[in-house]
C-alpha cells in the first residue's frame, strides 16, 4: 500500500482519492443549466468545466462525498452507491 503521509506540499495529484468512493455522482446534462454552483463546493476540485459548460466529473479524485449533490439548485448531480 501507498504512504498516505503528506511528506511534502503541492502533491495531492498523486493521490487519487477516488479509491475511497462508496457513492458515485451522476451528472444530467439534460438537467444542468451550467450555474456552476457545484464547482468551487468540490472538495476535490474534480468538476471539469470549458468555457463555463460542465463537461465531465474526474473519477480518479472525486472520493464521493455528495457536497455537489447537495448544493445543486437543479438537481442535475444524482448519488448512487456504487454496488446500484
Ligand atoms: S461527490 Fe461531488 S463534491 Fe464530492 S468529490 Fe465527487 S464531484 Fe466533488
Ligand atoms: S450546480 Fe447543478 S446545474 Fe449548476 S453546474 Fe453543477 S450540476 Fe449543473
Amino acid at each position: 500500500m501507498k504512504n498516505s503521509n503528506i511528506l511534502k506540499d503541492g502533491n495531492s495529484i498523486e493521490f487519487k482519492t477516488g479509491a475511497w468512493r462508496a457513492r458515485t455522482p451522476s451528472h444530467s446534462k439534460e438537467k444542468c443549466k451550467n450555474c456552476m454552483m457545484c464547482v468551487p463546493f468540490c472538495p476535490e476540485a474534480c468538476i471539469k468545466q470549458e468555457d463555463n459548460i460542465l463537461v465531465g466529473i474526474d473519477l480518479d479524485y472525486c472520493k464521493g462525498c455528495g457536497v455537489c449533490s447537495k448544493v445543486c439548485p437543479f438537481g442535475a448531480i444524482e448519488m448512487k452507491d456504487n454496488n446500484d
